[in-house]
């Protein structure tokens, strides 16, 4: 049986330094902002190129609290890609602004030639969403934003390090928005976030946000939340930080090979964007019947998964904004297309090549 994901195998590599490092802190009497935080923030912060990184307690509060912090709510509009994961879209409704959706592109990142005619005067921001690790196509977007006087927003979820034109994403905007759920590429043991910015301003209205509103203890100045990345996962994301790079390129390694060996006529594979380096989260396939490949994976030992089944517009969440299917095709045929395989840290070459026996002997 191989699993779509793995997660024991990449804490296993480095067990003894987790484990050590989650003693210590359990060991110090200090649970929450403390010395952990402050060096994840600046080794965070460094790792992407910003300026300043603000630790929070999920991805959702990184990107519900951006569009907090711009003043961003009822009556605005924001721009993003139909096919996201549904917290980039929670992001902008939680503070009562409106999604804009914008067809993917063939990358699965949003369609830069589709973003003007959508631009209103309500329009105040472009999130643009670095699916699957992929960057979005940024010297566009970033021009859009300055000519239209937008704010831009990146969901870097699911694209620690990614990088455009040698640029790391989430430093090509106002602020970048992380998430360090277990299944990231640089995954916590619980939930964790961060923004990273370039901008001062932001970062220490941030710090004041995520802490009640409170710059000074008990002296609250706006109200506030509290969403604060703790000592322990800071401390675990610190040492899992200082291997990214291994773990990235084993990733890469993983992927290589599938892009060389996986040859099936039903299976289109991902490709990487011209002035992009990728950083692999999800290695997603298209194909036409997907749900029959799903099965036949199944039926061989071979977990899948797709991210994601139903699109933002057609989610029962978000039935109030009044789309029906067939309001974005390009959108909803990607939903319908897309799978992805198992490539995880620690998969072995064996695990790989039965993947890649099992996809390409598939018929329909
Ligand atoms: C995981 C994810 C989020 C949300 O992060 P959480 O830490 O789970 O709140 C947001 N956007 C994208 C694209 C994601 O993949």
């Amino acid at each position: 049986m191989i699993m779509a994901n793995r997660l024991d195998r990449g804490f296993f590599r480095y067990q003894e330094e987790f484990e050590a490092k989650a003693l210590s802190v359990l060991r110090s009497g200090w649970y929450i902002m403390g010395n952990e935080l402050k060096a994840f923030e600046e080794e965070f912060a460094s790792y992407t190129g910003a300026k300043y990184c603000v630790g929070l307690a999920s991805g959702l509060d990184a990107l519900w609290m951006a569009f907090r912090i711009l003043g961003i709510g009822a009556g605005d509009e924001v721009i993003v890609q139909g096919n996201t994961y549904i917290a980039s879209v929670m992001g902008i409704t939680m503070n009562g602004a409106t999604p804009v959706f914008v067809e993917p592109d063939e990358y699965f990142n949003i369609d830069t030639k589709k973003i003007e005619e959508k631009i209103t005067e309500r329009t105040k921001a472009v999130l643009v969403v670095h699916l699957y690790g992929q960057a979005s196509k940024m010297d566009d977007v970033v021009s859009l934003c300055a000519k239209y006087g937008l704010r831009l927003v990146e969901d870097c979820a699911q694209s620690h390090g990614a990088a455009y034109n040698g640029q790391v994403t989430g430093t090509f905007g106002d602020i970048g928005c992380f998430s360090f759920y277990p299944s990231k590429n640089l995954g916590a043991f619980g939930d964790g976030g961060a923004i990273v910015t370039n901008h001062k301003q932001i970062a220490d209205d941030m710090r004041v946000y995520r802490n009640y509103g409170s710059e000074k203890r008990y002296y609250n100045k706006v109200v506030g939340t509290n969403s604060r990345l703790d000592e322990i996962q800071a401390g675990l994301l610190r040492v899992r930080l200082s291997h990214m790079k291994e773990l990235e390129e084993e990733k890469a390694l993983i992927a290589k090979r599938y892009l060389a060996k996986i040859d099936n006529p039903c299976v289109k594979l991902p490709g990487v964007r011209e002035n992009a380096s990728m950083i692999w989260h999800q290695f997603v396939v298209r194909c036409e019947y997907r749900d029959e490949l799903a099965a036949y994976l199944s039926d061989h030992g071979i977990g899948s998964i797709i991210h994601y089944p139903i699109p933002p517009h057609l989610s029962e969440a978000y039935q109030y904004l009044g789309y029906k299917k067939g309001d974005f095709p390009i959108t909803e045929k990607c939903v319908d297309e897309v799978l992805s395989i198992p490539m995880y840290n620690g998969m072995t070459e064996e695990e790989q090549s039965e993947v890649i026996d099992v996809i390409n002997s598939f018929r329909r």
